[in-house]
């Protein structure tokens, strides 16, 4: 009787340890860690000599098959999936989406369908609620208790997803009891559409106008609001995509007071700046998402800010949507182009150069951001988030030293462009399993359609 596989010879990472030690894994999870291990009989032996060890990447913010504005986006499970991991990202949270009139149970259904025989590694859902009645709030207890424990609304978008302050605040109060975790998108939608209304009417219709129209104050004004509705209804509150100095001040002050006040930023928001939608002809509508991007001195502050704890999280909203044919569709008005850009699959590689190879934050930090807080704060842990005996081998293997130039030519992702295109990178995945089956190796996907699962996940507990 032998290991099913052994990893030998890496440097195992954790959200608070590095180590040189073997794994052993079987059936799926973690079953030994340490260094005299008999390797005889193992059934496969990786060797990760001069990598590090890493728990599996989880991206708690993807859009894969969603409908938006009349189109779809361009990766569907399986190859968003994929493309994660080549990124070295395992698990993905990606969002379920209530429609006007219809029940949450729809929308987890749909979702499912969408996923179940597709996905090539693990996934769980947030449930995106735009029409809250009783019905749907009896409707959120149901869902916590099948393991869909975390909701996103909306304060942007109105008459699309967005929820009035009445209706969020009985979300915050539902979730103050059944241990769910609202997620927030914080624009103010209402003051955003008088100012894309008066651009429009002046006939400036270009992609940059879509940043130009959403001010970050509108994001620091919503973000406050959020939290004040949030700590009325003692509820805890996370922050998706945050995007700007101006709103994180508002979840720094309301941390210091020792609310469970989370957020969350993207490599969008780090790597790329307003400077990116001034891009030839029609080419800055690859950088039409929402939040916006910001000014460039933003991102120094958003970088402090997941070195200070300020921010703990990075995820992605990988939202794809190819340029041709889909951008396109707002090519006479930044207002038709579909929202969403690619980066599901370089998030780990991102964070990892510019974090901790640039020494801005330990490889241990980095794990933190990128799976270890995820899973916390999501209900995963420690089954995911971590490298413990009895958690699910997602690992990764990962070169420190290994240099990749982005580019669409060489991406996973089934989109015709990359937000990223040229930017150098150091510390790329080399392996990476999922529950112990190898996923990718190297170039090669050895992983199988279907082989991920439904994760039922637990409720919130404070970190
Ligand atoms: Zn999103």
């Amino acid at each position: 009787m032998g290991f099913d596989t052994m990893i030998v010879n890496g440097r195992v990472v954790t959200a608070t340890d590095t180590y040189a030690s073997d794994i052993a894994v079987s059936n799926g999870k973690i079953e030994a860690i340490g260094n005299n291990l008999p390797r005889d009989n193992a059934k496969k032996i990786i060797d990760a000599a001069n990598r590090y060890v890493l728990p599996g990447g989880i991206d708690v913010h993807t859009h894969l098959d969603m409908p938006f504005g009349g189109t779809t986006s361009a990766d569907d499970f399986e190859t968003g999936t994929r493309a994660a991991a080549f990124g070295g990202t395992t698990t993905l949270i990606d969002f379920a989406i209530q429609y006007r009139g219809q029940t949450l149970r729809t929308a987890f259904d749909t979702w499912m369908q969408k996923a179940s025989g597709r996905a090539v590694s693990d996934y769980a859902f947030h449930c995106i609620i735009t029409d809250l009645g009783a019905a749907q709030l009896e409707e959120m207890n149901a869902l916590v208790r099948e393991g869909v424990t975390s909701f996103k609304l909306f304060m942007a978008y109105p008459g699309v997803f967005m929820l009035d302050d009445a209706s969020i605040f009985r979300a915050f109060r539902a979730t103050a009891k059944n241990g769910g975790l609202v997620c927030m998108h914080a624009e103010n939608g209402n003051a955003i559409d008088v100012i894309v209304q008066q651009a429009l009417a002046e006939g400036k219709k270009a992609p940059k106008y879509h940043a130009l129209t959403r001010p970050t104050t509108a994001e620091a004004e919503a973000t406050s609001r959020a939290i004040a509705l949030a700590e009325m209804a003692g509820a805890p509150v996370y922050i998706v995509h945050m995007s700007c100095n101006d709103a994180l001040e508002k979840v720094r002050e309301a941390r210091d007071r020792g609310l469970p006040v989370y957020a969350e930023t993207c490599p969008q928001y780090l790597y790329l700046s307003l400077e990116n939608m001034d891009a030839p002809g029609f080419e800055g509508a690859k950088y039409v998402f929402t939040p916006p991007l910001r000014e460039k001195w933003h991102q120094e502050k958003l970088w402090n800010g997941l070195k200070q704890d300020h921010l703990q999280v990075v995820s992605t909203d990988h939202c794809p949507f190819c340029f041709k044919e889909q951008k396109e569709l707002g090519k006479d008005d930044f207002t038709k182009i579909p929202n969403g850009g690619p980066g599901i699959e370089h998030r780990m590689s991102l964070i990892y150069s510019g974090g901790v190879a640039k020494g801005r934050f330990t490889v241990n930090r980095f794990v933190e951001l990128v799976s270890t807080t995820p899973a916390k704060l999501f209900g995963l842990y420690p089954r995911k988030g971590t490298i413990a005996i009895g958690s699910d081998a997602d690992l990764v293997i990962f070169d420190p030293k290994r240099k990749h130039t982005i580019s669409v030519k060489t991406h996973h992702m089934r989109v015709d462009y990359s937000m990223f295109e040229g930017i150098e990178v150091t510390g790329m995945p080399d392996v990476v399993l999922s529950r112990g089956q190898v996923l990718v190796e190297g170039n090669q996907f050895r992983g199988r359609v279907g082989a991920g699962e439904f994760i039922r996940r637990a409720t919130y507990t404070q970190q």
